[in-house]
């Protein structure tokens, strides 16, 4: 293998090297065996652009970071050539190892070895090669206005341990940045690899060439926003089948979740959330969030301010009945989340059994029933909770056959009625 470059730090090599040009790349990579259980043996993942030679997937860390990460070299602001001091930054808690990590099929998204690479990796660490974490996990407190209301209503009390007395509450976080094992991405998808890896490769206007010149490399990491699980509890409840388990699956959603926007019922939600996996691990379980960053139902928030206008300025104004309709003539779609990539968080964190699923949304329930998690109870949001503006997305989310307890739906006329705001009102 190819040692380090010598070049000066601070130094780009003069001529553009196209990982596409035969021979661009160096001698056969270390290979990666997803799935296999010794992590020597399954590979480390190396995305390193700082001595190609020794790459072995396709695109590089960060996720849609690496671009500024560009930015900074481009301004001189960053040597090219430099490697993260990871001293001091091993996980606040252990995670796994989980059978599930174990298993090509069951995790296809994100690298189970991806906060311990420090550790399992060593020997390649210390022969120079350049192994970056993908995942991270630290430890925190939280504060909410929503968990302040919660025990100002007796529906939360003080712990001092899970809920301190200043009302704050202690949690591990895990940030993951996704690592994508093509073939299985694919599998998920019900297309073909060629199919997937050429998709990728035209429609990111051929920003990876790797994508369909190097069949040999099966690990992506795409530019994209990865994820957040924010734990309650103990960390070792959560995977332990006798501790009983609250489980919210966010996807972000900027104007709610940090600035309170009522159109829709996303922080509500969230709270809701984070309330239940805090009374659960309270009595003797855990919860779990898990914040996605699929912003807009991963149109983004252009796409999705647009459709706001677009509800609002139709005939009729904001109705539940056209609710689905607006997003679908600005996006092409409803909804771009795909949920089947969603669970391979569950599985990282070895959990088969969900005692509490906070969620309405059948996509995300049949998502993860599928990959064989068990879903006991489903808890929808208590009625109190969701704004008024917030109403017309309810109703139209019901309809559409979203989970309720009762099974209710409402009829065209009854969501012709749901109105919401105008416009600027
Ligand atoms: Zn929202």
């Amino acid at each position: 293998m190819t040692e380090p470059s010598a070049k000066k730090p601070g130094k780009q090599p003069a001529k553009i090297v196209l990982t596409s040009h035969p021979g661009g790349h160096g001698p056969k990579p270390i290979p990666i065996k997803w799935g296999v259980r010794d992590p020597m043996k399954r590979g480390p993942a190396i995305a390193t652009v700082t001595n190609m030679a020794q790459r072995n997937v396709i695109g590089t860390h960060s996720g849609s970071y690496s671009v500024y990460r560009a930015l900074a070299v481009a301004a001189g602001a960053l040597d090219p050539l430099r490697r993260p001091d990871l001293t001091n930054t091993s996980p606040s808690k252990a995670i796994g190892p989980h059978p599930q990590w174990f298993d090509a099929q069951q995790i296809v998204s994100l690298d189970p070895f991806g906060a311990v690479v420090a550790d399992v990796f060593k020997s390649y660490l210390d022969r120079s090669y350049d192994i970056r974490p993908t995942i991270a996990v630290t430890s925190a407190h939280i504060r909410l206005p929503e968990i302040d209301d919660a025990i100002d209503a007796g529906r939360l009390a003080c712990d001092g341990k899970i809920l301190r007395a200043g009302r704050d509450v202690v949690v591990t976080k895990a940030a993951i940045e996704p690592v994508w094992y093509l073939p299985e991405i694919a599998n998920r998808f019900n297309c073909t690899e060629t199919v997937l890896r050429r998709t990728l490769f035209e429609h990111t206007a051929g920003m990876f060439p790797d994508l369909v010149t190097r069949p040999d490399l099966s690990v992506f990491l795409p530019p994209i926003g990865g994820l957040t699980i924010y734990m309650f509890g103990p960390v070792d409840n959560i995977a332990d089948a006798a501790k009983k388990l609250a489980v919210r699956v966010h996807d972000e959603c900027n104007g709610s979740d940090v600035f309170g926007s009522d159109i829709c019922t996303c922080r509500p939600y969230l709270a809701h959330g984070i309330e239940e996996c805090i009374r659960t691990a309270q009595a003797g379980g855990a919860g779990v969030i898990v914040y996605n960053r699929k912003e807009g139902r991963a149109l983004g928030e252009v796409t999705k301010f647009l459709v706001y206008n677009a509800r609002k300025r139709q005939e009729g104004g904001d109705s539940a009945a056209q609710y689905f309709a607006r997003t679908e003539c600005v996006a092409g779609v409803q909804d771009m989340r795909f949920q089947e990539l969603m669970p391979d968080a569950l599985h990282w964190l070895g959990i088969t059994r969900i005692d509490r699923f906070v969620s309405m949304s059948n996509m995300k329930y049949d998502a993860i029933v599928r990959s064989g998690i068990k879903v006991v109870d489903r808890v929808p949001i208590p009625d109190e909770l969701i704004p008024a503006d917030a109403r017309v997305e309810m109703e139209a989310k019901m309809a559409a056959g979203y989970f309720t307890p009762d099974g209710a739906t409402a009829t065209d006329e009854e969501l012709a009625r749901v109105q919401g705001r105008k416009l600027g009102d």
